[in-house]
């Protein structure tokens, strides 16, 4: 780990790897190795590195305007707004430069809707235990786990937390003063877990009945990763609002928090803002990634090639003690090991494959959505190899 002699706040557990170079599914390293890139940079790079598609629209973008602010109307910006809601549920776009940012715009969303009508006890936003928000404080106040907010109190209030994917306990929670219910279609950090597409259908239910908001966090599980645009599309609904990030740019920091005209409709001018949301570089790349994942068979094939890796991971887990359990969904997919994850994580990466822990004792295997059947084959003799390593 690189602790010392750094300039950088040492907030991270940073390995000593450093690389220089990306293509495709693989990066290459400073002392010149190659590794096949599972992890993503955590569920990010939705089209590899460096697509040369991608590197095309940002250079030449970047030779034509980098930044004007929200003062002044884009109508580059206007058109992939109206691209994300045609290819959504959404009616309106509200841009930001991260998850944890399109997370809070939700929140404010949810108290702008309910006190902007007068209906100001509605103030609790229901989360679930296991999410995961991002490291702000609304996001922290959301997710409720000590781990990441134990010495950042207080929180917020408003957020109250239900058991994971638990109707009865859920249902309880329900009263007078809920305003919204929070929930990842697939838990990411908190362990690689799905929400039974049953539980989400009843949620939209829920949401319905009680006149309340469903917001969706798919800052990881969004843009193709699930095998589907959104992973919600699996369960046939439609949130009020949705939080996205990640693979929205495949490696340009960018984000969006989707909202229908009812949930948005107290957000009026000077009610949010940020410097640099949807600015041109982003939605230069954004509307590029977008288009691309939309062409024809592209989401057939992360479904095809998804199927094929989870069915050889549970081929390795009837060979191996080790894997526990496979889970996930798509090309968010996990095993949870039997010895610690980290020293399991780490010996993929030391033999060249990369992958990112999460909780509950997974290693998290999110490759960019343009795998092959061949590289998937790559990583499981990978992991193969290294769990019989692990073994003798
Ligand atoms: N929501 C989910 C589901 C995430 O996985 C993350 C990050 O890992 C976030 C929100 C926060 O996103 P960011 O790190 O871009 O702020």
């Amino acid at each position: 780990m690189v602790e010392n002699n750094s300039y950088v706040m040492p907030t991270y557990g940073k390995r000593d790897l450093e690389f220089i170079k990306g293509e495709g599914c693989y990066l290459f390293s400073k002392d010149k190795e190659k590794y096949l890139d599972f992890g993503s940079g955590i569920a990010v790079n939705s089209l590899g590195h460096c697509h040369p598609e991608l590197v095309k629209v940002l250079q030449n973008q970047s030779q034509l305007l980098w930044h004007t602010s929200n003062l002044y109307y884009n109508q580059d910006q206007e058109d992939y707004a109206r691209m994300l809601c045609e290819n959504s549920f959404a009616d309106k776009i509200f841009f930001t430069n991260s998850g944890a940012e399109a997370i809070e715009c939700g929140i404010k969303i949810i108290r702008n809707y309910f006190s902007s009508n007068k209906n100001l006890q509605r103030k609790n936003i229901i989360t679930f235990e296991g999410a995961f928000h991002g490291r702000t404080l609304g996001a922290l106040s959301a997710q409720k786990n000590e781990k990441y907010s134990r010495g950042f109190e207080p929180l917020l209030s408003g957020f109250i937390q239900a058991p994971f994917n638990d109707l009865d306990s859920l249902t309880k929670l329900i009263d007078h003063e809920t305003a919204a219910i929070l929930v990842e279609p697939i838990q990411g950090e908190g362990g690689i877990r799905p929400v039974n597409l049953d539980f989400l259908k009843s949620l939209q239910k829920i949401c319905f009945d009680n006149k309340i908001l469903l917001f969706l966090d798919e800052v990881q599980s969004g843009f193709g990763r699930s095998g589907k645009l959104f992973a919600h599309e699996w369960a046939n609904i439609k949130p009020d609002l949705m939080a996205v990030a990640k693979g929205i740019g495949s490696g340009f920091p960018m984000g969006a928090c989707l909202s229908n005209n009812e949930a948005c409709k107290g957000m009026i001018k000077g009610s949010h803002g940020s410097t640099y949301g949807g600015n041109p570089l982003s939605i230069a790349v954004g509307k590029e990634v977008l288009k691309i994942i939309n062409t024809d068979n592209f989401l057939s094939n992360v479904d095809k090639v998804a199927r094929y890796f989870w069915h050889k991971l549970n081929k390795l887990k009837e060979i191996y003690e080790e894997i526990v359990e496979v889970r996930g969904a798509g090309l968010l997919l996990g095993i949870k090991t039997k010895s610690e994850n980290i020293k399991i994580s780490t010996a993929l990466i030391n033999n060249k494959l990369l992958n990112v822990p999460a909780s509950d004792n997974v290693i998290r295997f999110s490759p960019p959505l343009i795998i092959s059947f061949l590289e998937v084959d790559e990583a499981i003799n990978i992991i193969d190899k290294t769990l019989k390593e692990l073994d003798d």
